[in-house]
């Protein structure tokens, strides 16, 4: 397939990440016969020091035209002293979030087999396997509804608005998520072509959505409730669907996570879940994420930021924004059997000793290889050579 891809390097270890993965997507249109077409534009602090603004214009209308963007991280000491409606973070990041209507923030938290050790957990509920996707909604809710503070500065309220369309959506992309997580056939993504997906892997267990609420208490939440279970009868009854609290949710997350396929749910139980989640598996440079919505294919960025401590030193893990890239195979592409060969390059990769320093063993030995290089065993692995 052809596919043009913006790449958004950003800041600090941002550069250094994303020409890693376009390494490996590289490697990836070799070897399946793709042809991906990548532009880099300037993004964050990069490019308010190019031209005064975080997200120029043509960066903005390159991600509107492109099937799908990857992003590094932007931010930095730098441009802490931007007005705040100017700094990266804000100008950029929610920027891009709100134009290209980035509603479900998919997170998927995995412990790899050769990083078993890297878990806060005890060995015996890491030994069960943990391969959780937590699908948050991302542009509703009490961050985005009404909020007040009283004249006298004593009492505050945040609204948490939801309707049964925003509900239904991001409801539908962890349904479709579910799916394709067990090898499902799935609908292509509105005006696009979806490759056979041969070669994937079908789990032993049938797909699962548990739908995060608090319903017991909230009426946001009886509607979330209540819509997700009717979207759920009419068009994914081969999905499994359970409904939890989220406060048993955050228990379950650390007791027993090896119950867990997709969690689906709000903005601010997402936000919590989805750190928690990424916590179970030990290390931030391992950890890839997929914003959907309306724009085409989506955003795909690492879940760390630009790591300023050891921007230019080149030992950032570029394994998280080389497995957004797997993310964006899958859900931008529908490219099911490249996106597990990168994510079986990685494992292969793991499994032979390679690390970063991160994820190096304490005693330093083997020693830790650099940014380029893990990206060079990827390659190498995708490759066969
Ligand atoms: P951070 O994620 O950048 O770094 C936290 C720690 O993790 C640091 O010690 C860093 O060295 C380490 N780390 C992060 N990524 C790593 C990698 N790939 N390999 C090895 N180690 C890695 O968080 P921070 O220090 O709080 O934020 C730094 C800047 O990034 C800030 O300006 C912040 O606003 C911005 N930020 C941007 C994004 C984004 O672009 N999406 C997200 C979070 C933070």
């Amino acid at each position: 397939m052809k596919a043009n891809i913006v790449l958004l390097p950003g800041d600090g270890v941002g550069p250094e990440i994303v020409a890693e993965a376009a390494k490996a997507l590289k490697a990836v249109a070799t070897r399946f016969g793709h042809d991906f077409e990548m532009t880099e534009h300037p993004v964050g602090g990069a490019a308010h020091d190019l031209c005064g603004d975080c997200l120029p214009d043509a960066t903005l209308a390159a991600c509107k035209a492109a099937d799908a963007v990857l992003l590094g991280a932007v931010g930095g000491p730098k441009w802490d002293a931007l007005p705040p409606e100017k700094r990266p973070e804000r100008r950029a990041l929610l920027t891009l979030r709100s134009e290209l209507g980035l509603f479900a923030n998919l997170r998927p938290a995995k412990v790899w087999d050769a990083l078993k050790g890297a878990s806060p957990l005890k060995d015996e509920i890491v030994a069960r396997g943990i391969d959780i996707l937590i699908v948050r909604e991302l542009t509703g809710g009490a961050y985005f509804g009404e909020k007040s503070r009283s004249a006298d500065r004593k009492s505050a309220y945040d609204v948490t608005p939801y309707s049964a369309h925003e509900i239904e959506r991001v409801a539908r992309i962890a349904f479709e998520a579910a799916r394709r997580r067990h090898g499902r056939a799935i609908a292509p993504r509105p005006g696009r072509a979806v490759a056979p997906q041969p070669g994937r892997a079908v789990a032993p267990r049938p797909p699962k959505v548990t739908s995060v609420d608090k319903a017991n208490v909230l009426e946001t939440s009886r509607l979330w409730r209540e819509t997700v279970t009717a979207l759920h009868a009419a068009e994914y009854a081969d999905v499994e669907l359970e409904h939890m609290y989220v406060d048993n949710a955050a228990m379950q997350l650390v007791r027993d996570p090896a119950r867990f396929d997709v969690i689906l749910t709000e903005n601010m139980f997402g936000d919590i879940l989805s750190d928690e989640a990424s916590q179970i598996t030990g290390s931030i440079g391992m950890l890839p994420s997929a914003s959907l919505g309306t724009a085409k294919g989506g955003l795909y960025e690492p879940i760390h930021g630009s790591a300023p401590d050891i921007a230019g030193k080149g030992i950032a893990n570029p394994l998280a924004t080389i497995l957004s890239a797997a993310l964006m195979l899958r859900h931008a592409f529908g490219l099911a059997a490249e996106a597990d060969a990168v994510e079986q390059a990685v494992s292969d990769v793991l499994a032979s000793g390679v690390r970063t320093a991160d994820i190096a063993s304490p005693s330093g030995v083997p020693s830790a290889v650099s940014t380029s290089e893990m990206g060079d065993a990827i390659q190498a692995a995708l490759s066969g050579s």
